[in-house]
């Protein structure tokens, strides 16, 4: 069912819309529900270097999220958009891109907008999400120049992770939709002991290669952020082994370890 208004995942905590929320015409949505900003990161958009913009909402509950706070839409806006993008014309000529990442940006019906404008001032546009709303994931891609996809687990084991019914179908079709419009991308993975096995590992990597992707990256779960004091009392360290990994490197073109 189309959504009208802005709606956030508070609302619907159980399950949430295949749709996403706002579907008024581009020109008369709400400017980009925005949680902050980093001005300037070496590490969100391999190779270049970018202003990261983090956006409110995301209906998923994952344990190990770095950004609790920026799950609901209901908190005030860091900054509003206007003044974002003020501080972006500042960096004309300084950074290559801006990345929207969060919360989930594809949540917000502003997302379009927000990457044609910033466009307008000659950046490049990389996108942060895990999938949760194929059909705005759709719509902005053509203005996307590289996306970093969050798989969370096994497509039969997502629930557990984002505590949240059929969460892997939405995922899915994105993760589909991001290959299929050969936009570059790093697919990744977060791990950690208690909510993945090796195996597990192995198999989803196995699948994502099957799939086409090329770059793959698994990243160790860090405790930065995290509400969940049983994900953060676990020690990591061991987590993954060099064999799984060495299996790893063989299935994509680029394979990263990311060290807690
Ligand atoms: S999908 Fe990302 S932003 Fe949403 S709860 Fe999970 S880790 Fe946090």
């Amino acid at each position: 069912m189309p959504q009208t208004a802005e709606r956030g995942p508070s609302a619907e905590p159980h399950c949430y819309p295949s749709e996403p929320p706002g579907e008024a015409a581009a020109s008369t949505v709400k400017p980009l529900k925005v949680g902050g900003i980093t001005p300037f990161s070496a590490t969100d958009y391999p190779g270049k270097l970018a202003a990261v913009v983090f956006v409110q909402g995301c209906p998923w509950r994952c344990g190990y999220c770095h950004n609790p706070h920026l799950q609901t839409r209901t908190g005030a806006d860091a900054l509003s958009w206007e003044q974002v993008m003020a501080r972006l014309q500042r960096r004309v000529g300084l950074i290559d891109a801006v990345v929207f990442s969060g919360g989930e940006p594809t949540i917000d019906p502003y997302l379009a907008n927000a990457m044609r404008e910033v466009r307008a001032l000659g950046f490049g546009v990389g996108l942060h999400t895990a999938g949760t709303y194929p059909r705005r994931l759709a719509e902005v891609l053509p203005l996307v120049d590289w996306v970093g996809m969050d798989i969370k687990a096994g497509f039969d084991s997502y629930d557990a992770i984002t505590h949240i019914p059929d969460s892997a179908r939405h995922a899915l079709a994105s993760a589909e939709q991001v290959l299929a419009s050969g936009v570059a991308h790093e697919f990744r993975t977060t791990v950690h002991p208690q909510l993945h096995t090796e195996a597990d590992i192995l198999a989803l990597a196995q699948t994502l290669s099957d799939m086409g992707v090329h770059h793959y990256a698994l990243q160790q779960f860090r405790t930065t952020g995290c509400g969940d004091a049983g994900l953060s009392g676990v020690s990591v360290a061991d987590f993954a082994g060099a064999d799984l990994l060495a299996r790893l490197a063989g299935l994509f073109e680029t394979f990263t370890f990311r060290r807690a």
